[in-house]
This record gives C-alpha cells, structure tokens and sequence, in this order.
C-alpha cells in the first residue's frame, strides 16, 4: 500500500468537484485526475452516446491507465460515478451534494439541454451518487458534503486538507 492515499470527489455533474479538486490538488500537492478530461484526451471511450449526450466510458481502458499512478499514491480523482473503480484504491470518499434550485442554475449556465438538466437533476434528488458510493466502498470512508456556496468550498477543501494532514 503507498504510503500517500487517493481520494475520489464524486456526486452529480456540477455540484462543484472539479473546483474542488483544483483546489485540494493546489493546497496539498495532490495529482487531479479529472476522469472526464482523461477519456477525451486518451480516447478511452467507445464512442459517443446520442441519448444521454456523453462519451460512453470504457471503464476496463480507465482501470488499466490509472492503475499505476493509483497504486503511488497522492491523486485526488473526480468523476460523476464511483462503482466501477477498485474498492482499494481509494482511502476516502467524498460525495458532493448540492440544493435543485442551485444545482438547476449552475446546468443552465452549463448550457445542459432540458434532458440533460432533468438527468441530473434527479439524479441529485434521489441521491442516486452517494448510494452508489455507500454500495461501492465501505461505510467509514464514504462522506456527504454540502457544495451550495463559495463559503461550502472553503470548508470542504479545509476539511479534506485537515484529512490528508492527519493521514
Ligand atoms: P463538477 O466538476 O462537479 O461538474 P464544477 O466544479 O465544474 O462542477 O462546477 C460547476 C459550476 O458551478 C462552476 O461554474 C463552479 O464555479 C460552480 N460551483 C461549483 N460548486 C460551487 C459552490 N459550492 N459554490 C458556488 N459555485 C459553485
Ligand atoms: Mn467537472
């Protein structure tokens, strides 16, 4: 086991993980891996999905290309999914959460077609990420935190500081 954990940010699109994790990565010299950027760049898709307006992932490509810089140490990887990664790779889990009304702005700014904002938008209600999270890892490592405001993304990225100093 490296000595240097791994954290994975997940939750719904926009709820602000990769604004975190840029900022964690600056904080505490940790590598981001921002998974939706790594399958653009490496190709590690199987093409693009019409309906639901994404890359269809090719999940087994993405294992096989992190699995080394995994097994270092020191990454903090953000993805709207969580399930189909290793349970050992990571140390901690944080599912970031976000109120509709909030969450329903930031898409439209995003520019999401009405489907895809309705996507999402249930997708947070029924907190379909973090029960996935909570299947996926055990129960001590996974945590929920609030991702409404600026002030919530001060203390997030303090707490998981606090974390990794503690670590
Ligand atoms: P994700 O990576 O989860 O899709 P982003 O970090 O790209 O989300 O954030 C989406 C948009 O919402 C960005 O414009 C970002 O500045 C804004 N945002 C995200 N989280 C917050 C927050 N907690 N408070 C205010 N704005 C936020
Ligand atoms: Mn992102």
């Amino acid at each position: 086991m490296a000595n240097r954990p791994n954290i994975l940010v997940t939750g719904t699109p926009g709820t602000g993980k990769t604004s975190t994790c840029e900022l964690i990565a600056k904080a505490a010299e940790m590598t981001h891996v921002n998974i939706g950027d790594l399958v653009k760049e490496k190709g590690l898709h199987d093409g693009w999905d019409e309906d639901l307006d994404c890359y269809v992932i090719d999940e087994d490509l993405v294992v096989d290309e992190l699995e080394d810089i995994m097994q270092q140490g020191g990454n903090i990887v953000d993805y709207h999914g969580c399930s189909f990664f290793p349970e050992r790779w990571f140390n901690r889990v944080v599912v970031l959460q976000t109120e509709n009304s909030i969450l329903f702005d930031r898409l439209v700014a995003r520019g999401y077609s009405e489907k895809k904002r309705k996507n999402n938008i249930e997708c947070e209600i029924f907190q379909v990420i973090l029960e996935e999270a909570r299947s996926s890892y055990r129960e001590d490592i996974v945590v929920a935190m609030q991702s409404d405001s600026i002030e919530d993304i001060t203390k997030n990225v303090s707490e998981i500081s606090e974390w990794l100093r503690n670590f």
